[in-house]
């Protein structure tokens, strides 16, 4: 397939490649053309505008935030004054009333898939794909999910449903490095080292992938390079606030979640993972 593909950041730079590896015909842009290089030197195109990248069957998506998805498709030389009418995947984690609004905008031709999975995963093609869209744009893109994700999960018909339970599954692993981080401290200032607590739970009750993953990041305070950055975290969170109130849910333990984030963000930067809330934790225990 001739196939767009916007935003060459950690995640979308791997995704981009493996799409790359399949034999699709690819065209790339990326507000900062530079980071297109290493896609270039394995066969990709480079397009001067998101327009042009959108000029095939299908354009991808994978940038930061709202604002920049907003940019790239309602903007000057956006995804929506491209001619072709190709169908827009989106796979940033972005608002519920974004993703509605770009449904509306497209005509049928909008895809929300938002993915699960760090940047190791997204190389490896080992993400989880949850996707919503008309079952008609479905059936195109279906094929492409398996070029970088090892399991689809689809959720309807309006893209937005794909949104929300992305943003639940940003809630709940967010929640469960706050729990990891508060329980590691605890075993740390009474003797007992952080490392053989994870083992000892994550062997017995608690083996999930997440508590695996997240685990290991805190036991050897691999914080930095972020594989998902603070910043980002501290996003989601305000999107599933905002998700929380549009659907009148209380979460009282997000408020908290929110505030780890900004607590780690003021103290360490814009560069630290976000699990680096135990930074937090412990300096709040006075480690
Ligand atoms: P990243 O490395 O920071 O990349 C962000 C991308 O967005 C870059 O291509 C950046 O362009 C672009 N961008 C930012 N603001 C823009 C704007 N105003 N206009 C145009 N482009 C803009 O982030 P990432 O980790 O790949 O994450 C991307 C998305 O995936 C986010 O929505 C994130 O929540 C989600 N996600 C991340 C992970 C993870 O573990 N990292 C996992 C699942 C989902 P420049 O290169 O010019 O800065």
């Amino acid at each position: 397939m001739k196939i767009g593909f916007i935003g060459l950041g950690q995640m979308g730079s791997a995704i981009a490649a493996n799409l790359i590896r399949s034999g699709h015909e690819m065209t790339v842009w990326n507000r900062s053309p530079e980071k297109a290089q290493p896609l270039l030197a394995k066969g990709a195109r480079l397009a001067d505008t998101p327009a042009e990248a959108a000029g095939g069957d299908i354009v991808l998506t994978m940038l930061a935030d709202d604002q920049a998805v907003d940019q790239v498709t309602f903007g000057k030389d956006g995804i929506l004054s491209a001619k072709a009418g190709a169908i827009h995947i989106s796979l940033s984690t972005i608002s519920i009333e974004l993703a509605d609004r770009l449904a509306d905008a497209s005509g049928g031709a909008y895809v929300s898939a938002p993915v699960f999975g760090r940047p190791a995963a997204a190389a490896a093609a080992k993400l989880f794909v949850i996707a919503a869209g008309p079952a008609a744009a479905m059936t195109i893109c279906e094929p492409i999910f398996a070029d970088f994700g090892q399991r689809l999960f689809r959720v309807g018909e309006r893209p937005s449903q794909a949104n929300l339970v992305k943003l639940c599954g940003n809630f709940m692993i967010m929640s469960a490095i706050e729990a990891m981080a508060e329980a590691m401290t605890l075993a740390q200032k009474g003797g007992i080292p952080g490392t053989q607590l994870v083992d000892i739970l994550i062997g017995t009750l608690f083996c999930a992938p997440v508590y695996r993953t997240y685990g290991d990041i805190l036991a050897a305070d691999r914080f930095r390079p972020a594989g998902f950055a603070a910043p980002l975290g501290l996003k989601d969170m305000k999107l599933v606030a905002s998700a929380a109130d549009a659907l009148r849910t209380p979460m009282p333990v997000l408020s908290v979640l929110r505030d780890q984030l900004l607590s780690v963000v003021a103290q360490e930067g814009e560069e630290v993972d976000w699990s680096g809330v135990a930074l937090a934790v412990r300096r709040n225990a006075g480690i």
